[in-house]
């Protein structure tokens, strides 16, 4: 396992609250990583320090070799994706997906061009000069997705990306985003406190409880080799 993304001694305070105490993880690079617990585990709490959201984080965050730790948010190159989509409510499908790319030095054409491969790959191409507020939940959530994917950031972190959805459309958008995963090599860290969406979408589970690592590894080493009681306890109770 490589060391895409390498997380050292990282500690994250709030008032007298210790939630993420010496925390030490490496990701591989073009893969899913699934970071799995319990709510108030520190999930999100460990996301937003590898973007920058965080301003209580302390420790070192290397990203493909570099060191990202005190970079501003938009110099990580990490996009994000929330539960909630935040899409540009007055903004269309193109326009919100055009957003990054504009503050870029492109030509419209050469903007036009990657935001229509990406609304292809999503499937939104016929929706392009849409509204969110004409799109189904899942429909936004891919606009979201691919407003993140045309930046090509390094890395892409999904917080809960499913959880405001239906059960038949998060089964079916967790297999879109595998497949955008490999069509494009994207390296991601998936959020989640559903054992059974992180065992499906992942190639490397990290179990966090308590602001600790409890156990990383293949979905199937999870399953099969709990390494400690509260790891035999956790996938027992939902089996
Ligand atoms: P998870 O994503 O696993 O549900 P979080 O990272 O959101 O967990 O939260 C971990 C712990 O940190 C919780 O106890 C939560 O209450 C606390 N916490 C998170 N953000 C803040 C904050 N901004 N201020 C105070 N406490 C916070």
């Amino acid at each position: 396992m490589n060391d895409f993304l390498k997380i050292e001694n990282l500690n994250v305070t709030f008032g007298k609250d210790t939630v993420i105490k010496d925390f030490n993880l490496t990701i591989p690079e073009n893969a899913i990583t699934v970071f799995l617990g319990p709510s108030g585990s520190g999930k999100t709490t460990v996301l937003r320090s590898i973007s920058g959201l965080n301003r209580y984080a302390k420790g070192r965050i290397f990203l493909d070799g570099q060191d990202i730790s005190e970079l501003p948010v938009h110099k990580r190159n990490i996009g994000v994706i929330f539960q909630s989509y935040a899409l540009f409510p007055n903004m269309t499908v193109f326009d919100n997906v055009a957003y990054g790319l504009r503050a870029q030095k492109l030509s419209k054409d050469e903007i036009y061009q990657e935001v229509t491969t990406m609304l292809q790959l999503v499937n939104l191409e016929s929706k392009a000069n849409n509204y969110p507020d004409d799109l189904s939940g899942g429909q936004k959530q891919r606009v979201a997705i691919a407003r993140s994917m045309v930046m090509k950031p390094k890395l892409l972190l999904l917080d809960e990306p499913l959880s405001a959805l239906d059960a038949k459309i998060r089964v079916e958008l967790r297999e879109q985003i595998r497949e955008y995963q490999q069509k494009l090599g994207i390296t991601m860290i998936f959020v989640t406190h559903d054992q059974g969406e992180a065992m499906a979408i992942a190639d490397n589970v990290v179990v966090i409880s308590d602001g600790k690592i409890q156990q990383q590894g293949s979905p199937w080493d999870i399953y099969t080799k709990p390494v400690n009681e509260f790891m035999a306890t956790f996938i027992g109770e939902h089996n």
